[in-house]
């Protein structure tokens, strides 16, 4: 638009040149004269918020794209600063920073990009992006787009909560640096951002000469989805063919974990239903949330589970009746492997041919796949025990032991006397120790008494608190009626 006005105003100047009252040397004077003004009017004519020496804050609402009562709307201040010892005014540097989003906007919120852009009177940033490589920090990322070190320093002043992830810095993501040049020719660094993932962008930018920095967050929409699935091999391959990401896929399998196991109660026919969370960010799907609701129905028994998030934001999944899924020990400690030897207090050793029991339960699964501790407890044990190879055994308050055998080596961290919590990984499948092959020899003791790990009673974790109940029963209800008519249509074709 600017430029069409100076083409015109040259234009303008041309007609008048070319009479011939003009002499050559008095249009160069009138030129001169004319130049001048014609800048200087275009300049202020074409930003008339901008006042000669006033600060102005505008506050710029991000447009709330979706309704959703897990959105974040944004707002920051842009304030917009007359003159600096730049040729623009500093507010450029917001506009270049959502130039993109303007054209992300789909509703009426763009406006106020729009508005934003016509404010700024010129866009002299330029980007660089430089890509984080191993060991990077920014005294070396810095001089890449010829910066200095004083340059570092002056946003480093910063304090260290606000400059959080440019002090995490990982391999392969990329810092998007708005530099313009100064008169005397020297680069100034206007904004610098990092994507940190999809929903979230680290901003910093100079605003009268100092770097401020913040984290934005796009709005983020939550839409509620049905799914339905049937068993026909394994609960991968169901997941797979329901359209379930891997991450869905192994929520369920912890969600009922207690109740089934995957590894040895599972059969063809079994099914399942979901209602599941999706992501969406400017209507595009970037990830799957939790599960809200769930039914697995297992040998023709169902279970059904509904999240409840606490007011400490912690999401457990109850019963309908508040009664928590979760037990205090998990029935399987390498989720989805095969059970390859049974609890048997009269078995040949497969090894020594001799009669000996065998006092725990084995889960073949692949070398260096990971072993979970089964419930909350205390290392008692780490190192190489005899035939059992590698192993740790956990305490869990006295009365219950667990042993993890013949693995391949430690979680790294996992050392006599320390905490960890159920489901923490605390080693890897191998065949150290009399093995035949990889695989993981699990042993559950009470009072010091070997007792079968798949069929030990186990107690139960605290159910849902009573305070929370009137609230669990208004979020699970609408969920319950939801499972109930949802059809399973994969079971509909199926028979
Ligand atoms: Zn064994």
């Amino acid at each position: 638009m600017k430029r069409n006005r100076l083409t015109r105003q040259s234009n303008y100047i041309k007609n008048l040149s070319d009479t011939n009252a003009w002499n050559i040397k008095y249009r160069y004077i009138s030129c001169l004269i004319l130049l001048p003004i014609i800048i200087f009017f275009l300049a202020y004519s074409s930003s008339p918020k901008l006042q000669d020496d006033t600060l102005q804050t505008q506050v710029v609402e991000l447009p709330v794209l979706l309704e959703n009562s897990s959105h974040k709307s944004i707002s920051f201040h842009a304030p917009l600063t007359s003159e600096s010892d730049f040729r623009g005014p500093s507010s450029i540097t917001l506009n270049s920073i959502f130039v993109k989003k303007t054209n992300d906007a789909k509703d009426n919120g763009q406006d106020i990009f729009t508005g934003l852009l016509k404010a700024s009177r010129h866009s002299f940033l330029s980007w660089d992006e430089v890509e984080v490589r191993p060991g990077d920090n920014l005294s070396l990322i810095f001089p890449r787009v010829g910066l200095s070190a004083k340059d570092v320093y002056l946003v480093t002043r910063l304090d260290k909560k606000a400059l959080g992830p440019l002090l995490h810095l990982k391999p392969g993501q990329i810092l998007h640096f708005g530099t313009l040049i100064k008169k005397d020719g020297s680069i100034s660094l206007e904004a610098l951002k990092v994507v940190l993932n999809p929903i979230e962008t680290f901003h910093v930018r100079k605003v009268e000469q100092v770097y401020q920095a913040e984290t934005i967050k796009l709005a983020v929409d939550l839409r509620q989805k049905q799914i339905t699935g049937k068993i026909d091999s394994s609960l991968f391959e169901a997941g797979l063919t329901a359209g379930l990401t891997d991450k869905v896929v192994m929520e369920m399998a912890h969600i009922f974990g207690w109740d089934i196991d995957f590894a040895l109660d599972l059969r063809k026919g079994d099914h399942f239903k979901l209602i599941i969370n999706e992501v969406f960010v400017n209507g595009t799907k970037i990830d799957d949330g939790n599960i809200l609701a769930a039914d697995f129905t297992n040998r023709g028994k169902t279970f059904r589970a509904i999240r409840f998030v606490d007011s400490k934001n912690r999401g457990r999944y109850y019963s309908p009746e508040g009664d928590s899924m979760r037990k205090t020990f998990n029935r399987t400690p390498v989720p989805l492997s095969r059970i390859s030897s049974r609890f048997n207090p009269n078995r040949k050793h497969p090894i020594l041919k001799t009669n000996r029991p065998h006092r725990g339960v084995d889960y073949a699964a692949r070398r260096g796949t990971p072993i979970l501790a089964t419930g909350d407890g205390k290392v008692q044990f780490i190192g190489t025990k005899g035939g059992y190879g590698k192993t740790v055994i956990l305490s869990h308050g006295g009365k219950y032991t667990t042993l993890y055998a013949h693995m391949s080596r430690y979680k790294k961290g996992v050392n006599s006397g320390k905490r960890v919590k159920q489901g923490q990984i605390i080693g890897y499948i191998g065949s150290t120790g009399l093995a035949t092959g990889p695989h993981l020899h699990y042993e559950f003791r009470v009072n010091g008494t070997h007792r079968n790990p798949l069929t030990v009673k186990l107690p139960k974790a605290e159910p849902l608190p009573k305070r929370y109940h009137v609230e669990f029963k208004a979020q699970a209800t609408p969920l319950i009626t939801q499972l109930d008519i949802l059809v399973d249509t994969t079971l509909a074709q199926g028979e």
